[in-house]
């Protein structure tokens, strides 16, 4: 197997060999195939690092660039600089849309917020909400609970158990102290604390000791960090597996998994290598494509005795795609600026869950790393830059989610090449009763002008739920093990997945659930 370490985005301190290009033979064997190489696939690969079994991750993307754009948010947010996704389609328009996918190794994550809250015990039940009911997950919260304590390790996160009402029961303490606040969101914490709310301080992967740290992080919910401070993916899971004797291919997209004669097993997948179709021979396949691209290529795998998809017996693959119901929330008080750097460290839960004065959940309140001129340009093109500067300088800015309702007719599709979403958001009158209670605690707060704005079917970096996991195989495509029902050596080890949408960030759930299924993926393989 000749090696290749031609690409100059080669992070340091890799074996040769460790990224394996096919130059002389277009076929390859492995015990473990992991397509995709992001919270999920990056996760498992650790975790199987040390199995003894030969572990192969196939990414569609390069190593990301090293460099100072990295953290200018004119290029990523002006010029698309790192935007390789190409386009989806909407499937009940026909209208063509950028997707917030990316692909590089460690995913999505290389763009991500560093978030990293643990779902709610009530996340893992059926739960009704004021427009339907979410799904029962196959295993609990308290079967999930080691691994999110051991991925919040892995991963350095930072936070604080005990200040928000609905935080669930942990094992060990977060390793690091929560992130502070900085003045201006301290002073909004209190006043919240004055309306009776419980602002907490929100998990965040974030490295982060000074402010010249956080001046250096400032851009990092949304772009590329290349200072190190933030846990992403590549550096804490893929780079260590990689150094641990895991090998990776990069550059090259898996394009249709080859099934036995009975169809009861993967025996290969293929894949677009530097320009030309190549062979991978696996014993067990964890696909970790994303949630949309994992149920694309599955569909896309068809079979003459499989014909609506490879592991579709439910006829669910593709299916209950969910994303969140979400809202851009920008308070703006003129004569007040706002200098915080770092902003993405308080969350409020307060209507998470139904209660008194809340007849039905309706979602979270999380701060936004810190909005900027150029990142607000794209949805205010008519704005000159000076007055998306002045505004920008004085707000406080808001991401707020409520739970999108898994639904058969919300389902991906695919025609050949192209990618179609059917998606019509679910739980919509509980998301604007959540924008109108905040409306008025920001405006308590002191900021009178708020803009806002409800992401559309592009926002979709929380996508989930389109091959669903559960103990009937007529109502679900995977087992508790995220296994398929159908197809005994194919696991799903991303955010696919997830049976409902939760109203929180999803990442470290899919790494905790991919060191989870971790022992099921190596079970029974030579050591
Ligand atoms: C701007 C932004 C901010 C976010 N902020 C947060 C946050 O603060 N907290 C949080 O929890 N989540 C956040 N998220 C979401 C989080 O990043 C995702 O939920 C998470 O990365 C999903 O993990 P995954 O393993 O399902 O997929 P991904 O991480 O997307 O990984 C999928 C990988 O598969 C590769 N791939 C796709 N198709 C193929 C193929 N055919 N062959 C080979 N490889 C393939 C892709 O290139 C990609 O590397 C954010 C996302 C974005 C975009």
């Amino acid at each position: 197997m000749p090696d290749l370490h031609a690409d100059p985005h080669l992070p340091a301190g890799l074996d040769a060999g460790t990224v394996v290009s096919l130059d002389d033979t277009d076929e390859i064997d492995t015990d473990v195939l992991i397509i995709g190489s992001g919270m999920g696939g990056g996760t498992l690969a650790w975790a199987l690092r040390e199995s003894g079994a030969r572990v192969l991750v196939v990414e569609r993307g390069g190593f990301l660039p090293r460099e100072p754009e990295n953290s200018q948010p004119e290029e990523m947010y002006l010029k698309g600089r790192y935007k390789n996704a190409g386009l989806w389609y909407d499937g009940r328009t026909g209208e063509p849309f950028e997707p917030g996918a990316y692909y590089w190794v460690g995913g999505n994550t290389k763009f991500y917020g560093a978030s990293l809250p643990r779902f709610r015990r009530s996340d893992f039940v059926e739960v009704k909400h004021q427009e339907g009911r979410t799904r029962a997950w196959p295993f609990s919260y308290d079967d999930l609970e080691p691994f999110y304590s051991q991925v919040e390790r892995l991963f350095d996160v930072h936070g604080q158990i005990g200040e928000d009402p609905t935080e669930p029961p942990h094992s060990s303490p977060y390793p690091f102290p929560p992130l502070a606040h900085e003045p201006t969101v301290e002073r909004f914490a209190d006043s919240l604390r004055s309306q009776g709310l419980h602002p907490f301080h929100t998990p965040n992967a974030l490295n982060v000791l000074t402010q010249a740290d956080r001046v250096a992080v400032t851009t990092a919910d949304g772009c590329p960090d290349n200072t190190g401070m933030k846990s992403e993916a590549e550096n804490k899971v893929v780079l260590p597996a990689l150094r641990d004797g895991v090998k990776i291919m990069v550059q090259t997209e898996v394009t249709r998994l080859l099934t036995s004669p009975d169809g009861r097993r993967v025996i290969a997948a293929e894949a677009r290598h530097q320009g030309r179709t190549i062979r991978i021979n696996a014993t067990r396949v964890a696909l970790a494509a994303g949630a949309v691209n994992s149920a694309a290529l599955l569909l896309r795998s068809a079979t003459r005795a499989q014909p609506y998809g490879l592991g579709n017996s439910s006829g669910l693959l593709g299916r209950n795609y969910m994303v969140h119901n979400s809202t851009f929330f920008v308070g703006v008080n003129p004569l007040r600026t706002n200098t915080t750097k770092w902003q993405k460290t308080l969350g409020i839960n307060d209507f998470y869950e139904a209660g008194d004065g809340t007849p039905y959940p309706l979602g979270n309140l999380q701060m936004l790393g810190k909005l900027q001129a150029p990142m607000l340009k794209p949805a205010r093109s008519w704005a000159p830059m000076q007055a998306l500067k002045f505004m920008s300088g004085r707000s406080l800015d808001i991401y707020l989610t409520s739970e999108d309702l898994p639904s058969r007719d919300n389902r991906v599709r695919v025609d050949g090449e192209r990618i179609l979403i059917d998606w019509t958001p679910t739980n919509v009158s509980a998301h604007h009763e959540l924008v109108r209670r905040v409306t008025k605690m920001v405006r308590k707060a002191g900021y009178p002008l708020i803009f806002k704005q409800q992401m559309g079917i592009a926002t979709n970096s929380h996508m989930c739920g389109t091959a669903v996991a559960g103990h009937d195989p007529a109502d679900s495509v995977l087992d508790a093990s995220c296994r398929s029902h159908d197809i005994e050596n194919l696991w799903l080890a991303d955010a696919s997945f997830f049976p409902s949408s939760a109203a929180l960030n999803p990442a470290l759930t899919i790494a905790a659930n991919a060191l989870r299924i971790a022992p099921s993926v190596a079970a029974g393989l030579p050591t």
